[in-house]
This record gives structure tokens, C-alpha cells and sequence, in this order.
């Protein structure tokens, strides 16, 4: 790889990759990247950066991640803070109000729960300056076959790179191009939900409120420094709706009509997501694969490994596998940068994939006796002090890696 320029001096090429994706994942592994010395381009299928998404966490290892980025300041500056979690029954009566902290395991004072975009943004502003963006645009096709891996993009173009990444989702069609149909890899974990913003009439600050009957919960998200709320509908569906996955307005129907006969603010909300330019549906579920690479090409974030929301690990993991794929390629070659990543990275993401198994949500009971039993255990939880964190947030320590010289 080490080449000798006019002057004499050996330096390295730069290896030129591609990363299919911009929102977490891909940004975050395009920092990492550049800093090691590649050459990195991006491309998104979305005209510009996606916001929109209720707000996220980043804990534990991920939070070592971004400070080692430089962001976490400007994170902490967006960290919403959320001090109540109030939870009610049908027809609208309080059954518990508690710290967040309690119910999610995050540690207060230290995790960070900031909205997606403010999340997204951080990460886009600390590499816009540095690679190239394709906006509007996406991987057409993927061909190993020569010395690097052969790519045509939908807007027409075709490039040749060293490696490429799929950092592009759930529903990652890099995946598919390397190992077929997602079916394969999705555990499905029995529910469906919706994400959109709305206007804050509620008088809610700085607090969360959920609304629950057997199967269905409804909530607002009330982060304060503005006028909105995000208001979330989860609610409980044996088979995964894979028509409404590709269809918006399948999407509305679909969670209109599972919430039609919903009291508390549900109708306003419905309401509200009809008009919605910022909707996010999706199965409630994970990914699991035996292996996160082909050749010269790997996968990333939710991509490769989505733990679920219910977890609230998915950004984090996205940042930590960022960080230890881009590392393990710092001064080696995909094969053997490949190896390690995965080698080093999946104890962590299995062990935070585990703190939910298929209908084990323990917020969203689907039979009226467990959703008794829940709101017992929050009636008990409203007098417990804030939470220490779970130990599999922290399950990875991360390595310092060293550039090629
Ligand atoms: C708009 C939006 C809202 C979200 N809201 C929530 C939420 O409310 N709750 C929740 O739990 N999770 C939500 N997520 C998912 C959450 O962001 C991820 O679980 C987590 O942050 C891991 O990030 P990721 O970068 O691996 O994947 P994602 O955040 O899913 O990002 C994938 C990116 O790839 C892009 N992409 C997809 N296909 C292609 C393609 N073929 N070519 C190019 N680009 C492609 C997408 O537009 C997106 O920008 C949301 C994601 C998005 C994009």
C-alpha cells in the first residue's frame, strides 16, 4: 500500500470507501474514517438530513464515542432533560408518575437523551467540512468482482471504491444486496409504531405522559424549548404489516384504525399525524446476522445489528460500531479490519440486543392483567430514587486505535 512520492517521501494512497446512509452510522463512521486518512463518500436517498424521530439516548460507551468526536458538548447543550414520566390509564387517570430514569436505566446527570436531528446534526457538522455528500441519490448496484467493489448509482453515475458500507437502516438495501432478503435477519418483536411532531396545546413541559390500554399506547413528548411535542403510537400486531412498511398512507390507515375507538388526546392525535410531514413508521424489531461483512463490504449501526427501540440503544450502538469499525480498519485491510471489528464489537451489541426478547415490553403489557401488574410495579417505582445505569450499556471499553503511517 505504501507508495514513494517526487520528493522521495513513502506515503500512503488514500483508500477511497463509500457509506450508504446518513444519519447516524454513517456519518459517525465517516468522522472516524477520515480521520484515519480515507478518502470518504456519502450517500443518502433523502434529499437533505432526516429529523423528525422522538429523541434518542446515548449512554454508556456511546457517550466515551462522541466525547472522543468533540461533540459532546454541543449534545449536552441539546440534552432535553425530560424530569417526569407520567403514565395513565384509559380513560385518561393517572397511574404513576415517575423519574425517567427508573423506567429506562439511563443515569441522570450523565446520559444524554437529545432529538434524533439534534443528534444527526452533530454528527453531519463534524464531517461536512471533510467528505464529499450525495444527497438525492443511492447504491443501484454492487459488483466485487474486480480489485474494489464496481458501484452504479441510481442518479446515474458509477465509481469504483476500496470498500463500501451499508450504514442505511432497518430496512438496509446494502444488506440485501450482500446477503438477500431481510426476512432472513429480522426478529420481528410484535409491534408496530408511529413518530411524528405536533403542536404543543397539552401545556406540557420538559415531561413525557402515557396513555395505555392492553396493546396500545399513545405518547407525548414534551422536550420545552418550543412550541412542538413528539407524539409517538405504539401499539401491539402479531404479523409484521410489510405492505404498510413501504406505503405512507397504508401507515395512517393502519394506526387509525387500530387507535379509531382510543380516548385522552388520541383522536387530536390522530388528527395530527394525518397532516404530518415528518411521519416515522416502523415494525418494532431487531436484526441479527451471523456475520456484518462480504469481500470489501460491511454493514453498520441498524443496518447489521438494530437492537429496537425498546432497548433505547439504537443510536448508541450505531456510534460504538461506528467508532470500531472505522478503527479496525485504521491501519489494516478490510479483511482483517473486518475480522476485528466484528471479533471486538459483537459481545457488546448482543448483550444489549438481549434486554428485550419478543413480546418481553415491559412499558406496553398487551393483556389487562399485565398491564395491571406493570402499573403495580410503577406505583412502587414512583417512591425509588433515579437509577445506576445498566452494566450492558457500559459493556465495552473502548480501544484507542492508531492511523497507517
Ligand atoms: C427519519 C428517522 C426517524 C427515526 N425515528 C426513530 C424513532 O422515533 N424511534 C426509533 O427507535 N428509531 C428511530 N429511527 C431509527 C434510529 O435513528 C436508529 O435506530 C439509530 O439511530 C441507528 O441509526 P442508523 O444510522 O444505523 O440507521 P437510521 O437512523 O435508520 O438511518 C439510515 C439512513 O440511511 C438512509 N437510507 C436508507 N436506505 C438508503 C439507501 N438505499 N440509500 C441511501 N440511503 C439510504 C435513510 O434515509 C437514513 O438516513 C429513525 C430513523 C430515521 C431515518
Amino acid at each position: 500500500m505504501t507508495r514513494t512520492d517526487l520528493r522521495g517521501i513513502r506515503t500512503t494512497p488514500r483508500r477511497k470507501v463509500l457509506i450508504s446512509g446518513a444519519s447516524v452510522a454513517g456519518p459517525a463512521l465517516a468522522f472516524w474514517l477520515n480521520r484515519y486518512g480515507f478518502a470518504v463518500t456519502v450517500v443518502e436517498k433523502a434529499a437533505a438530513l432526516r429529523g423528525g424521530g422522538y429523541p434518542i439516548d446515548v449512554r454508556g460507551t456511546a457517550l466515551e464515542v462522541v466525547r472522543r468526536m468533540g461533540i459532546l458538548p454541543r449534545l449536552q447543550d441539546a440534552h432535553i432533560d425530560l424530569r417526569r414520566l407520567t403514565f395513565l390509564d384509559g380513560d385518561g387517570s393517572e397511574v404513576a408518575s415517575v423519574d425517567p430514569h427508573t423506567v429506562t436505566g439511563g443515569v441522570a446527570g450523565r446520559d444524554l437523551e437529545v432529538r434524533r436531528g439534534d443528534l444527526t446534526g452533530a454528527l453531519y457538522t463534524a464531517v461536512r467540512d471533510d467528505v464529499e455528500f450525495l444527497f438525492n441519490d443511492s447504491i443501484d448496484s454492487l459488483d466485487q468482482s474486480g480489485h474494489g467493489v464496481d458501484v452504479t448509482f441510481r442518479g446515474g453515475g458509477r465509481r469504483t471504491f476500496d470498500m463500501v458500507f451499508g450504514a442505511d437502516g432497518l430496512h438496509s438495501c446494502t444488506r440485501e444486496f450482500l446477503f438477500g432478503p431481510e426476512e432472513q435477519f429480522h426478529r420481528y418483536l410484535g409491534y408496530c409504531f408511529a413518530g411524528f411532531t405536533m403542536r404543543n396545546t397539552f401545556g406540557l413541559f420538559r415531561e413525557t405522559t402515557m396513555w395505555n390500554t392492553p396493546g396500545r399506547a399513545a405518547a407525548l413528548y414534551a422536550v420545552g424549548d418550543n412550541d412542538d411535542v413528539h407524539a409517538f403510537l405504539n401499539f401491539a400486531c402479531p404479523e409484521p404489516p410489510f405492505d404498510a412498511f413501504r406505503n405512507p398512507e397504508a401507515q395512517r390507515d393502519l394506526v387509525a384504525a387500530v387507535f379509531a375507538d382510543a380516548g385522552w388526546e388520541v383522536p387530536g392525535m390522530l388528527a395530527a399525524m394525518r397532516d404530518a410531514d415528518d411521519l416515522f413508521f416502523d415494525g418494532v424489531s431487531q436484526i441479527r446476522m451471523p456475520r456484518w461483512s462480504s469481500g470489501r463490504v460491511a454493514l453498520v449501526g441498524d443496518a447489521a445489528y438494530a437492537p429496537s427501540f425498546l432497548t433505547g440503544q439504537g443510536s448508541s450502538l450505531a456510534l460504538v460500531g461506528a467508532y470500531m469499525l472505522a478503527g479496525s480498519l485504521a491501519d489494516r485491510d478490510h479483511a482483517a479490519g473486518f475480522a476485528d471489528y466484528e471479533h471486538n464489537t459483537r459481545a457488546f451489541v448482543t448483550v444489549n440486543q438481549d434486554q428485550v426478547g419478543e413480546g418481553d415490553a415491559t412499558l406496553f403489557p398487551t393483556t389487562a392483567r399485565a398491564l395491571e401488574q406493570r402499573n403495580d410495579m410503577l406505583r412502587d417505582l414512583s417512591a425509588m430514587p433515579s437509577a445506576e445505569g445498566r452494566p450492558a450499556h457500559s459493556a465495552l471499553t473502548l480501544p484507542e486505535f492508531m492511523p497507517m503511517t
